[in-house]
């Protein structure tokens, strides 16, 4: 059996291992592909994060495939039923780190534009490609950057599908719309140490954390809306004390995390903990990172070319939903862009044995055709 040039490819790109920020070649062989169709390939450098950059015709509207090439550590590699970086196919399966998030979507985006230019060398608008190696790190120099740079040229995008693995059950059947917000804040209680024997010579910062931990574990923040969950809070770290049951420790530390609709922003948030703080009287400093905030496509011109795309490669047309972590779509979003994400079955990413139906990819190429068709067709 011979595998189809969307399944050759996504071999072709787990066989390079490209831990954020290596793109290890990933983005030469894409950019290969790309310019023999009269794509202007750009290589955006920045760091030690490769980004590229691929536009084809110069007119409005500017549709943009945006993925990334970068892909998680592999975790005990003794765990693996086969190298995570040789492909392999097993009972109908591409397995390798990749397969799923998202070197099986970016090889569907490549194939996609293929037929697309190759059968339709006149069109109306651009098509375009961005690429980046840094997703799953920092997110600092990679789409980030490169939109600043589309700014300054006054390149503006008007629609964006990224190849992120939305789907839950079976191709297609989830599109995101939309994203949580994410603030990180890590909090240090300040109290004063002493003998457990003798707390009224001492300030217990653990007992002072764990009210406030409390209280804001317990708040509803939200009901959610028609287009997100409730917002929530979450701890993922608490640390404090040395080991020694007979001392009070002088200070205690926790980490956490909210994931926000659009009834919040970042500063309603940072406000609220820090009332909370001075309401229980706590010695405490935070440290706020903001990820990025909500964003929201309303139904339009791409949700609705994404929809009849899936719908005639599946049979089923999608469910919008704004769950999961965060993608390089909020940098997008804040550009005016309609953005939706549709990708592979997302059961296995960052997984041992990560791995996607290689038929999948296939239809997953169609579908991307679709929606450039819809959008660019003439
Ligand atoms: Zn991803």
């Amino acid at each position: 059996m011979s595998a189809s040039p969307t399944l050759a490819l996504a071999c072709e790109l787990i066989r390079r291992a490209s831990v954020t920020p290596d793109d290890a070649g990933c983005q030469t062989l894409v950019a290969g592909r790309l310019a023999p169709l009269g794509f202007r390939v750009e290589p955006m450098r920045f760091g030690d994060v490769d980004n590229l950059w691929a536009r084809h015709g110069d007119g409005a509207p500017l549709l943009l495939l945006l993925g990334h090439t970068d892909v998680v550590p592999t975790g005990p590699l003794d765990e693996w039923s086969s190298p995570p970086f040789e492909p392999a196919i097993r009972d109908g399966y591409l397995y390798g780190r990749g397969a799923a998030d998202m070197k099986g979507g970016v090889a569907a985006m490549v194939t996609a534009i293929e037929r697309f230019v190759e059968r339709r060398p006149r069109r109306r608008g651009s098509l375009a490609l961005l690429l980046t190696s840094d997703e799953e790190g920092p997110a600092v120099d990679g789409v980030r950057r490169v939109t600043d740079v589309l700014a300054e040229r006054g390149e503006r995008i008007d629609w964006c599908l990224v190849g992120e693995p939305s789907s839950t059950g079976r191709l297609g059947d989830v599109v995101r719309n939309g994203r949580r917000g994410s603030l990180s804040g890590r909090i240090v209680v300040q109290g004063i140490q002493g003998h457990v024997a003798y707390p009224h010579l001492a300030r217990n910062p653990v007992h002072d954390l764990a009210r406030l931990l409390s209280k804001l574990a317990d708040t509803v923040w939200d009901e959610g809306s028609e287009h997100f969950p409730p917002t929530s809070f979450q701890v993922s770290n608490v640390t404090a004390g040395a080991g020694a049951d007979n001392v009070i420790p002088g200070q205690a530390e926790a980490a956490f995390n909210f994931r926000y609709s659009t009834r919040h922003d970042r500063g309603s948030l940072v406000a609220a903990v820090e009332s909370a703080a001075r309401a229980l009287g706590i010695d405490c400093r935070i440290d706020w990172r903001h990820s990025g905030g909500p964003f929201l496509t309303e139904p339009g011109r791409l949700i609705e070319a994404v929809g009849d795309a899936v719908e005639s490669v599946a049979g089923y047309r999608p469910e919008l939903s704004t769950a999961g972590g965060t993608s390089d779509g909020r940098f997008i979003a804040p550009t005016g862009a309609e953005v939706v994400e549709l990708g592979p079955v997302n059961a296995t990413i960052h997984s041992i044995d990560e791995r996607v139906l290689a038929t999948d990819l296939d239809r997953l190429s169609e579908m991307y055709e679709g929606v450039i068709d819809r959008l660019l067709g003439g």
